[in-house]
């Protein structure tokens, strides 16, 4: 049974490896749940502790207030702030920046802030601000543009993006002038429709991507060398199950990507909050009556069934027992990077045991 097992994922290794690696330069991305913990830990003032669930809630609520507070002040939606927030705590993290003071990970740097040409690089004066060309303004009423004020910088945010309009294209050409990259305009406009849809902040939840009750054995082998000829690495974890066995999320998130590749088979490529992208490879089939490639998924949604599609032509099978292969790729604002799903498919499972226990 583990030799049929083991021999299965040495020739699912080489399957999947050329794949993964050709997703990583077109798609994927970033942050995994052992880092989400530190990502939801706010820097000052929060309430929270990292493993404290209530905490991170605390914090969750706190932040959204002042998205709220922006929105109703400049009548940009909430979920841009919190989009362009998010996606800046998972650059930062992803880039090991310091996050900014405060609860809001936007940044600005003293240039931007003050002006290129102002000799003052702590100026806070309105005026002068404004004379030298500069970006900050105030939201928290007190008359100073301070460039540490969780206010004062989502304020000036949303008066940047603002300048052209409110419409969704004028965002979008916003959004693209001050990040000059258009993965960065993508991203943040995926995560704005993940929060909208939800309308909360509280999204980082995750569930194994297999039911618990079903049959599945997975171990290790993200990394291992394929199981002949090349040298790159594997870049998943391979889930042996039967076929039909349903795929679920493990996060909520958008569909990037769902349809044929040649090595991956029939797969699935869903960003989450986390700037990262979970890859589902070697499906049986798509859950088309719920799902398709646009649509927001929860955690437990299933997406489709484990299959041996792939290494061919649309609809080939069978060319290896079936399993799910499964890759995570974090974003770091320009490229995408593999990470050892492993560690958190074990943390996803053991969570949703106690869940399910306390219920
Ligand atoms: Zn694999």
């Amino acid at each position: 049974m583990l030799v049929a097992a083991l021999s299965g994922l040495l020739l699912a290794c080489g399957v999947c490896s050329p794949f993964c690696t050709q997703a990583t330069a077109a798609e994927a991305d970033l942050q995994a749940p052992a880092s989400k913990q530190a990502k939801a830990k706010a820097p000052t003032p929060a309430p929270a502790k990292p493993k404290d669930p209530s905490g991170i809630k605390a914090v969750f609520a706190e932040r959204k207030d002042l998205f709220d507070k922006v929105s109703a002040l400049t009548g940009l939606p909430w979920y841009y702030l919190a989009a362009i927030d998010q996606y800046e705590r998972t650059i930062n993290l992803a880039k090991k920046r310091p996050a900014p003071e405060g609860i809001v990970a936007i940044y600005f740097t003293e240039l931007r802030w003050c002006g290129m040409m102002n000799p003052d690089h702590e100026d806070q004066n309105i005026q002068s601000i404004a004379l030298f060309g500069g970006i900050g303004r105030d939201g928290s009423g007190d008359g100073l543009a301070d460039r540490s004020n969780d206010l004062d910088r989502l304020y000036t945010m949303a008066m940047y993006l603002l300048k052209r309009g409110s419409a969704e294209e004028d965002l979008r050409i916003g959004l693209w002038e001050y990040y000059q990259n258009t993965r960065s305009v993508e991203r943040i406009q995926e995560f704005a429709q993940i929060y909208a849809k939800f309308d909360t902040l509280d999204l980082h939840e995750h569930c194994f991507v297999m039911p618990l009750t079903s049959d599945y054995t997975y171990r290790s082998t993200w990394g291992a060398s394929r199981g002949w000829g090349g040298y790159r690495i594997h870049e998943g974890t391979d889930l042996f199950a039967s076929h039909g066995i349903p795929v679920r999320s493990a996060t909520y998130g958008i569909i990037e990507v769902m349809g044929w590749n040649p090595y991956g088979g029939w797969r699935v490529g869903i960003r989450d909050l986390n700037n990262v992208y979970h890859y589902y490879a070697h499906l049986s089939g798509f859950n088309k009556k719920e799902v398709k490639q646009g649509d927001i998924v929860k955690p437990g949604q299933v997406i489709g069934w484990v299959g041996s599609s792939g290494y061919g032509k649309p609809g080939t099978s069978g060319k290896f027992p079936p399993h799910l292969h499964y890759g995570l790729y974090r974003d770091n604002g320009l490229t995408d990077w593999s990470f050892d799903p492993y560690p958190h498919l074990r943390k996803w499972e053991r969570e949703e045991r106690m869940r399910r226990s306390k219920k």
